[in-house]
């Protein structure tokens, strides 16, 4: 993404933009909107898509392929013929798969507990017994991945994105030098919210490169692994094959959920890792439940019989998302394009757009939005501590609203932008 222009001598033109803003701005907010996009979630009709698993087990259907009586306690791992599905589409071997719970979330904020608690393969001790835990932070990244960071007490090292993954030369520096450094936060896959993703060369970099900490892990969030816009599938290098092959089998935890691709708080989630990770977490986990909701699992088994089913699937989540991201570039173009204020990105899969505007205006865009009734995600939210340096990145989230709401919001949204600009040139 190029950085936008920005002006910085008040002038006669400065003036008459500042008042032309000013007058679409007071328009804008006699329009009473009430309109969000904050977060990335499935729209009402998205969730159509997967209805049928409310009615997909009838009385009787109750077991998986091997007998297993999904209604009872058991099977800590998770049902195996869900996790041959997902093995292939996340290019984790089923056997170093678990289908878990309902959230990835989840998953990882217990995968840091546990590592805090628990000592990992390679580690020398408890993350909890080390006087301080680093993680490195891609930014602009996914805000709950720093909540947990923050949780736990983790220091946050942001590092840049380049468009295709981080920053490597940064990123190999900082690992090598400092043992406390013990994780790194990975979107791989059309990252939130950049919408980038990390080209086989860097996935190679990630998997080979020295770290000063015995007991580093990626944090591999592959949460929008199925979630192509584009005819362009992006292929992503497997991960754990590459930590392999390089000679660090244990570096990856891989998170996944199916939370986008059926029912978001109603799915399923997964992690995989190398066999020596996966006992570690098995044995812990057996600490947490007796086994994973598997009448949950067993529906979706039933709705996705392969990963063909799951690929077509995604093609009707695509046509309900596409005209959405479409009427914000669209608008985005026409209101914004000719101004030269502003840059944003043309994500090929994902969820999310993210709109750079001049330096120093990303937090008076939103709140002249809010006044103007459209919620935007906070500006900084998508930077540990929810400080954006520059203050610039607005992450927009257009899958929720429908099409005509995103337009009418993201108007809104380009007539905030132009008068932040506009202040700021003026002041
Ligand atoms: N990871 C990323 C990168 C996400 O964007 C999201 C959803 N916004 C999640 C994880 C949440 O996944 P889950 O619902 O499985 O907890």
């Amino acid at each position: 993404m190029s950085q936008p222009s920005t002006t910085t001598s008040a002038g006669p033109e400065q003036g008459a933009e500042l008042a032309a803003a000013r007058a679409a701005y007071e328009q804008l907010r006699t329009r009473g909107l009430s309109l969000d996009l904050t977060r990335g979630k499935p729209s009402p009709e998205q969730l159509d898509l997967s209805d049928a698993l409310l009615t997909i087990l009838q009385p009787g259907d109750v077991r998986a392929a091997d007998g297993t009586d999904c209604r009872n306690y058991g099977g800590l791992q998770g049902l195996a013929e869900l996790r041959a599905v997902f093995a292939g589409l996340l290019d984790v071997p089923a056997d170093q798969l678990f289908a878990c719970g309902n959230a990835s979330l989840t998953v990882m904020h217990d995968v840091v507990a546990h590592a805090m608690l628990a000592v990992l393969p390679g580690a020398k001790q408890r993350w909890a017994d080390e006087d301080e835990v680093r993680f490195l932070c891609p930014v602009p990244g996914y805000d709950r991945h720093f909540t947990i960071c923050d949780r736990f007490g983790i220091t946050m090292v942001p590092v840049p994105l380049t468009g295709e993954g981080p920053d490597m030369d940064v990123v190999e520096e900082l690992v090598a030098a400092d043992p406390r450094i013990k994780g790194m936060w990975c979107v791989p896959k059309y990252s939130n919210p950049s919408g980038e993703s990390y080209s086989d060369e860097t996935v190679r970099r990630l998997a080979a490169m020295p770290t000063a900490a015995p007991d580093f892990r990626l944090f591999w969030d592959n949460a929008y692994a199925v979630h192509h816009l584009t005819d362009d599938r992006t292929p992503l290098l497997p991960v754990l094959a590459a930590c392999e092959e390089a000679g660090h089998p244990d570096r990856a935890f891989v998170f996944a959920s199916t939370s986008k691709i059926t029912a978001a708080g109603a799915g399923v989630a997964f992690l995989g890792s190398s066999p020596a990770n996966m006992a570690w977490y098995a044995r812990l986990a057996a600490a947490q439940t007796i086994g994973p909701d598997k009448v949950n699992q067993l529906r979706h088994a039933r709705f996705f019989t392969d990963a063909a089913a799951v690929e077509t699937h995604m093609e009707r989540h695509r046509e309900l998302l596409e005209p959405r991201f479409a009427a914000v570039y669209e608008v985005l173009e026409r209101e914004l394009g000719p101004l030269g204020i502003a840059t944003w990105t043309r994500p090929l899969g994902g969820y999310f757009v993210s709109l750079e505007v001049p330096e120093g205006c990303a937090s008076e865009v939103v709140r002249l939005a809010k006044e103007a009734g459209i919620a935007l995600t906070p500006a900084g939210a998508a930077f540990p501590g929810g400080n954006d340096p520059r203050d610039s990145q607005i992450r927009l989230a257009p899958s929720f609203p429908s099409v005509d709401e995103v337009r009418s919001a993201m108007e809104g949204v380009a007539v905030c932008v132009r008068l932040a600009a506009a202040e700021r040139a003026a002041a």
